[in-house]
Order: C-alpha cells, then sequence, then structure tokens
C-alpha cells in the first residue's frame, strides 16, 4: 500500500482487525482495511444479520439520544463512540440545541484521527484518544472539563461498547465509576452483545484477533451489571424494542443487542 488516504494515521497495524474499523464497514462506511473487512465477511457466514444488528444498535443510539435531549440534557460523554459515521450524536444534539457540548472518548486511532479532522471548527465538541477502562484519564482530562460541567446533568453514552470490557477490566465498577461523578438527572446509555443467541456466539470467535474481543453477556448478567441504575420502560429488552418508532418485527433477538436508558 503506498498511497494511503490522509484518514490513516502512521501508528496503526491495519493487519490486525479492528471493531470500531469492522463496525464502520458494517455500516457501509468507507474507513476500513482488508483485515477488517475478512474479520466481518466470516462472521456474517454464521450470522447473517450483523450488519442489520449494526444499524439498529444506531437506530437505538438515535432514539435514546432524542430521549435525553427531550428531558433538557445538553451536555454528552460518548464512551467508545467509534469511527464518526451518519448522525453522529453531536450533529443531533446541536440539531435541537447549538450549544449542546459532546466529548468523543475513543481509543482507535483511526476513529481519533477522522473524529479531529471534522471537529476541527465546531468548539463545542472534541474527541479524546483514552481508554475508556481508566475513568480518571476521561473524566479529569482537561478537554472533557472544559467542555463538561460536571455539576450539571449528563448524558453518558456506552453504546455497543460494554462487552469490550471483559470481566478482569471489571465493568459493573467502572460503570460505578463514571456513575459516581455524575451529577442528579444525568442519563446512562447503554446496549451491550448478548451472549443468549447462539449466532452471536458463534461469530464472536471471528473477533478475536482483533484490538477488542468480546465478552458477551446473558440478558441476566447485563441486568446484574446495570443494578445500581434506575431504569426507564421498558429496561432491558433489545435495541429494536426499546421505545421503538415503528414494529419491530418478528425477530428482535436477531439484533444480538440489549439496550437500556437508566
Ligand atoms: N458507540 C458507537 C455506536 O454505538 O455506534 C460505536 C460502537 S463500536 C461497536 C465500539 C467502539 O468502542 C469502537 O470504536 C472501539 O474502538 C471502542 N472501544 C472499545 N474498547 C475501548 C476502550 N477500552 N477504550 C476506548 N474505546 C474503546
Amino acid at each position: 500500500m503506498n498511497e494511503l488516504p490522509n484518514w490513516v494515521p502512521s501508528q496503526i497495524d491495519w493487519n490486525q482487525p479492528s471493531v470500531a474499523r469492522i463496525y464502520d464497514y458494517a455500516l457501509g462506511g468507507a474507513h476500513n482495511f482488508e483485515a477488517d473487512r475478512q474479520a466481518q465477511d466470516a462472521a456474517l457466514e454464521v450470522f447473517p444479520y450483523l450488519n442489520d444488528a449494526a444499524r439498529a444498535n444506531r437506530a437505538f443510539l438515535h432514539r435514546a439520544l432524542q430521549f435525553c435531549l427531550d428531558q433538557g440534557i445538553r451536555q454528552f460523554l460518548d464512551l467508545g463512540s467509534g469511527i464518526p459515521t451518519v448522525g453522529n450524536v453531536h450533529e443531533v444534539a446541536q440539531k435541537v440545541d447549538p450549544e449542546c457540548r459532546v466529548v468523543y472518548v475513543d481509543h482507535d486511532p483511526v476513529a481519533v484521527t477522522h473524529a479531529c479532522s471534522m471537529l476541527t471548527s465546531n468548539p463545542r465538541v472534541t474527541i479524546l484518544g483514552e481508554d475508556i477502562r481508566a475513568p480518571h484519564n476521561v473524566l479529569e482530562h482537561p478537554d472533557a472539563l472544559r467542555l463538561i460541567d460536571f455539576q450539571q446533568p449528563v448524558g453518558l453514552l456506552m453504546v455497543g461498547m460494554l462487552h469490550y470490557v471483559n470481566d478482569a477490566a471489571a465493568p459493573q465498577r467502572l460503570l460505578r465509576e463514571y456513575q459516581a461523578r455524575m451529577a442528579p438527572g444525568s442519563y446512562l446509555i447503554a446496549s451491550h452483545l448478548t451472549s443468549d443467541l447462539p449466532e452471536m456466539r458463534a461469530a464472536a470467535p471471528f473477533f478475536a484477533e482483533s484490538r477488542n474481543p468480546m465478552t458477551l453477556r446473558s440478558k441476566a448478567e447485563i441486568e446484574v451489571l446495570l443494578a445500581d441504575f434506575d431504569l426507564v420502560d421498558p429496561g432491558v429488552v433489545y435495541t429494536v424494542e426499546w421505545r421503538p418508532d415503528m414494529r419491530p418485527g418478528e425477530h428482535p433477538e436477531r439484533t444480538a443487542c440489549y439496550a437500556a436508558v437508566g
């Protein structure tokens, strides 16, 4: 590869699949490499609805974001924000109120570089290239403190993210650390791939070589993970079932992903 597009940061290994770029490919984006496409195509052989599941996750994010905006939330911390795609959090939020502030966090270099290039003219939005498993580095980052007033309610997004936090990284303790910093009236928006669906269990090993192998969890395990949050109705449900704006269809379980807002 001699001519690299300008969104390719120098430090990346494009032979190792990256979940950020795989997800970008699943959503029809162009910021991905052969290794990413091979991993996703192999997984699609055993779970053909994987791309639909990615789109359903994104649609959930938009409905939950709108819910938070309707509750008056005007600042958002988006953990594991991914490679910018259609309908980014700041675009949706600032359409409702141009004063909205958004801090994206992702440790994928392509996500960070691409976000940086599109955010230069937007003073109320930034991206931190941090590992979300180190909450102090995120919550005390000067750019987070510049944009987020932690005395006011925050919308904390962990969408399509928690399954990248394995048990050794203590996901519940991690959630508590973020929760402890949030003012009353804040909201968590979360979605989590599940082990309940055999096809998802069969697909997960195709991502084992990526930087972020998955830890799939059952609905019961996800409910335990979110037990410290007062979940709004309908609680933990498949992404397409969370306050749908159209009939969810016959097979909500094919999204392989549970969603909740608390
Ligand atoms: N939240 C977006 C959405 O739902 O559309 C993107 C989800 S994407 C499937 C998951 C993202 O989490 C990837 O971009 C990946 O790089 C990021 N990620 C995974 N583990 C992370 C970590 N420990 N710290 C920061 N980002 C992480």
